[in-house]
């Protein structure tokens, strides 16, 4: 039953005494700690106050979680129910269509930086995929996938709620077919290429459009500086490596420790009509690879290095740091002079900063001096907003070796 049609009053969540700092800055979680009083189902909307009674929040309710109330609306006028979830999707649909996106692959629904806290939502071309993250998503999900066939005039949504961030919310996992069905591989047109993902098999919703547009610079950058022999870490389906090719590096060796992320990638090399033998792909682990290839004297041109998210919080951030030097150190020397890196970490718990640090510390290990080309962070239909910094996740370094 929704939040809409119940008759039951609204229950209460109230703050201890100064708790209500961040939610009038409109952040929009509420910490366990914060809760003075007050429960509630799992994903109801409850009316969340300050110690004073005062109306702060209308959010969504998760018994189990450490962010125990997700903020949906500031505004005490707001009702949490199917028009408001089809306003808010609209307004995220809309936001993408003002954005200069290069692919029919988009992502619609951000979560917290689109006012709709544990929802992502992927366009494929004609098909959706979406993760209900949230206790507050879950309990509404048939209501926003409705609302997401409206916004978008697709008649197919694939579920992926199988993140272990699930498991947080008191979730089970579940994935499939919530709206039409068919063919789970899906092939989008990114920039001048064709990319095939699957939703039902791969990552996530089963492709990384993060990297969008950090795919574009590698390929003007390979044909800027003319390089040749490009290594493309933690490949996944191949994004980097088709935009090498496209970029007109002489070949391409794509390592990741995914089998079937490694069929698509081969898959991805032949739809864009590259010759398969500008194209080795390794089924390896990375941090092996490099100290295998340091061994045998090799060298590459470009480097990409886009591992998975190495620290999820703040509190991994030691262990993950080393982790992050480690890999980096190894591709710095494996650079050829001039040579290109590309380093990426999109560990929440690592700012930017952070990052440029371990880098840098890297680099000094390696012996290596480099410039700083830019500063590289995700595509603009994964927005950060003012109110909610937390959303900043992916952060990289484009550097040139020195020569
Ligand atoms: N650059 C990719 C996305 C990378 S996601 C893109 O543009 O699409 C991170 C990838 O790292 C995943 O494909 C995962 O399978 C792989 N991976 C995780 N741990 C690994 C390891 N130790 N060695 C190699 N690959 C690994």
């Amino acid at each position: 039953m929704h939040g809409a049609t119940t008759i039951a009053p609204m229950k209460s969540i109230r703050l201890h005494e100064g708790k209500e700092r961040s939610l009038l800055r409109r952040h929009p979680w509420v910490f366990q700690g914060s809760v003075a009083k007050g429960k509630a189902d799992p994903g109801e909307t409850v009316r969340v106050e300050a110690a004073d009674g005062r109306f702060l929040a209308w959010g969504a309710y998760s018994p189990t979680s450490m962010i125990r109330v997700r903020a949906w609306s500031f505004d005490e006028a707001e009702r949490v129910d199917a028009a408001f979830f089809a306003r808010r999707i609209a307004a995220a649909v809309a936001l993408r269509r003002r954005l200069p996106v290069a692919s029919d692959g988009v992502r619609l629904v951000h979560g917290e930086a689109d006012g709709l806290p544990g929802l992502i939502v992927d366009r494929y071309g004609d098909t959706l995929s979406a993760q209900f993250l949230s206790a507050g998503a879950e309990r509404w999900r048939d209501v926003i996938a409705d609302a997401l066939l409206a916004a978008t005039g697709c008649t197919r949504l694939y579920e992926r709620s199988d993140s272990g961030t699930r498991g947080l919310e008191g979730l089970e996992a579940r994935s499939g077919w919530l709206r039409g069905e068919g063919e789970s591989r899906l092939t989008i047109t990114e920039h001048d290429w064709r990319l095939t993902l699957d939703v039902a098999l791969g990552h996530k919703t089963g492709f990384y459009l993060d990297q969008r547009d950090n795919r574009a610079l590698l390929a003007r950058w390979v044909r800027h500086f003319g390089l040749q022999r490009v290594l493309n870490c933690y490949s996944y389906t191949g994004g980097f490596t088709v935009a090498a090719l496209a970029g007109g590096a002489a070949h391409v060796t794509s390592v990741d420790s995914s089998a079937p992320a490694l069929v698509l990638l081969a898959d991805n090399v032949a739809l864009n009509g590259f010759d398969a033998a500008r194209s080795e792909a390794l089924d390896a682990d990375v941090n092996g690879y490099l100290r295998q290839a340091l061994k045998d004297g090799r060298h590459f041109d470009a480097i990409v290095l886009d591992p998975p998210k190495f620290a999820p919080t703040a509190s991994h951030a030691e262990r993950a740091a080393r982790a992050y030097k480690d890999i980096n150190r190894l591709a710095l020397k494996l650079l050829a002079p001039g040579g290109l890196l590309l380093s990426f970490s999109c560990s929440g718990g690592i700012g930017a900063e952070l990052f440029h640090k371990i880098v840098a510390g890297a680099a000094a290990d390696a012996g290596v001096d480099g410039a700083i080309l830019q500063r590289l962070e995700g595509a603009c239909d994964h927005p950060t907003t003012l109110v909610f910094p937390e959303g900043e996740y992916l952060k990289g370094l484009a550097i040139l070796k020195r020569a």
